[in-house]
């Protein structure tokens, strides 16, 4: 059995508890819905990237100006990741997401970097 269909019986299962006996299965229903986000995060998702701007400092650490710079952050729960420049470097290490442990599925970077560039 695969991860998707796994979700699709335990969507099944929480249906058929919802239809039975709708309150006093409450608690139950939610536990299903956790084993259900538990496994959707084992399905490999594209980070997001998003512009951030950062300040610049001189050497004294007064800010002089901003800068704009692509970062990646978590699909699921939006922490930051790594800035994009970097991906490439740690993209064999950085399998889930640190915070919440969504599977991460770096190559789907590469592709979306590439359809840019081909946008330009
Ligand atoms: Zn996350």
């Amino acid at each position: 059995m695969d991860i998707t269909e796994a979700i699709v019986l335990l969507m099944r299962l929480k249906k058929q508890m919802w239809n039975i006996m709708p309150l006093t299965m409450e608690y139950e229903i939610k536990a299903v819905n956790k084993g259900i986000e538990a496994l959707e995060k084992q399905i490999p998702k594209k980070p997001a990237i998003y512009k951030d701007t950062r300040d610049l400092f001189d050497l004294n650490g007064n800010v002089t100006g901003t800068y704009e710079t692509d970062v990646i952050e978590c699909p699921f729960c939006g922490e930051y990741l790594l800035d994009l420049a970097a991906y490439t470097e740690y993209q064999e290490i950085l399998n889930y997401c640190n915070r919440c442990g969504q599977a991460l599925e770096f190559s789907e970077v590469q592709e979306n970097e590439n359809e840019k560039k081909r946008t330009d």
